[in-house]
């Protein structure tokens, strides 16, 4: 079956009681056992919950896995992969990486006496060369943020692979209609569900997929004995979320990519940061391992400096303003002031992150509606 119907049909079989076309919602936290100490195949809701079970089945085929687990949020997926780690273990992470995976890795998991290395992972060279024989998980993003940076998922596999370690992959901003980093050679992909896979900003969730059964059990035992699960309510709205994640991405991949177009030929831009545009340092990997779009992200730097950005950014009145991304609805931020503000300035500037840079969830609006809502937020800075 293509994606398209297992996004609809795998995980949600009809309801065998009733009938019903759509699972009912499970929110009983335990269930009755067949007799004491005969486990029936759900029995308490932090070890396992039908309806948490069905949307991890949904994702499971659409990653190309053999299991999935679902999490409070996306932090929490993260959490879990990166506790697989013991005490003299490293890992090495992109330098692009989420803001709160960075906290996580910097804050949390180095009180374990677990090395923490970045490295900037556009250029695989510099894996190679950060990687040790302590080194147990490699931890990359594609496309990062705030920059759109491409990283070669099958080549940082292999050079993962060659010193033994994994390869765990956030693919939260390409989601699997895009990238299927399992294929590409991928040990663990996560989400932050909050995104993409939901849809409609109005749940927070996270995700880990993994093709091996032996480290499937491991990731359970950590989720199971931490108990960060998804809820019921948040399970079913991924369900529903998923049936429609191929259309929506694709969708607002096309428009993302004529607002890249237009932004750059825009004479109050300087400079568009766009996986599909063939100026793009990551456009020839994009292209290889991104299938059929580039994603609905994209950053521009406007002519002006940090205070004319902020008036820009606060005079869009379809793209919100906002944090967040991957949802129905346009958003917009300024990372130096958002996203990224908790950078000290010479780490921002490090990271490419200017004053001018303005970043676009790009939603499912009409193309029109949102192209005419940036050019009178352009005539807003000018007037
Ligand atoms: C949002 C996000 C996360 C964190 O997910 P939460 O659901 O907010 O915990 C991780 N990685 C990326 C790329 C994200 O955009």
């Amino acid at each position: 079956m293509q994606f398209r119907t297992r996004a609809i049909h795998v995980g949600n079989e009809k309801c065998p009681e009733t009938g019903a076309v759509v699972r009912p919602l499970h929110f009983a936290s335990t269930f009755v056992q067949p007799g004491a100490g005969d486990w029936g195949e759900f029995d308490y809701s932090r070890s396992g919950n039908p309806t948490r079970k069905a949307f991890e089945t949904t994702l499971a085929s659409l990653e190309g896995g053999c299991g999935a687990l679902a999490f409070a949020s996306g932090m929490a997926a993260t959490h879990c992969a990166v506790s697989l780690l013991n005490s003299g273990d490293q890992v090495v992470a992109g330098s692009d990486i989420y803001g709160g995976t960075y906290r996580l890795l910097h804050k949390v998991t180095n009180r374990a006496g677990i090395d923490v290395t970045l490295c900037n992972t556009t250029d695989p060279a510099n894996l190679q060369a950060a990687i040790t024989p302590a080194t147990k998980l490699v931890w990359i993003e594609s496309p990062g943020n705030p920059r759109m940076t491409i990283t070669d998922i099958a080549t940082c596999a292999e050079i993962a692979h060659e010193h033994g370690a994994l390869l765990g992959v956030d693919s939260t901003f390409a989601s699997p209609v895009l990238t299927r980093p399992l294929e590409l050679g991928a040990d663990i992909v996560m989400h932050s569900a909050t995104k993409y896979l939901g849809g409609h900003s109005d749940l927070m969730g996270g995700a880990l997929v993994v093709r091996d059964e032996e480290l499937f059990d491991e990731l359970y035992f950590v989720q199971n004995a931490t108990g960060a699960i998804m809820g019921p309510m948040e399970a079913f709205l991924c369900s529903r979320g998923l049936k429609t994640l191929e259309l929506r991405v694709r969708e607002q991949c096309r428009t993302a990519a004529k607002l890249a177009a237009w932004l750059a030929a825009h004479d109050q831009v300087d400079k568009v940061l766009y996986p599909g545009l063939t100026d793009h340092p990551g456009h020839g990997v994009a292209a290889e391992q991104m299938d059929g779009g580039f994603g609905a992200m994209l950053t521009f730097d406007l002519k002006g400096d940090f205070d004319a950005t902020k008036k820009f950014v606060e005079s869009t009145h379809l793209f919100q303003l906002a944090v967040s991304l991957g949802a129905v609805e346009s958003l917009i931020e300024q990372p130096a002031s958002m996203s990224h503000a908790s950078y000290d300035p010479a780490d921002r500037a490090k990271h490419g992150i200017t004053d001018g840079m303005i970043r676009l969830s790009v939603g499912l609006e009409a193309y029109e509606d949102l192209q005419a809502d940036l050019e009178q937020a352009f005539a807003a800075v000018t007037g």
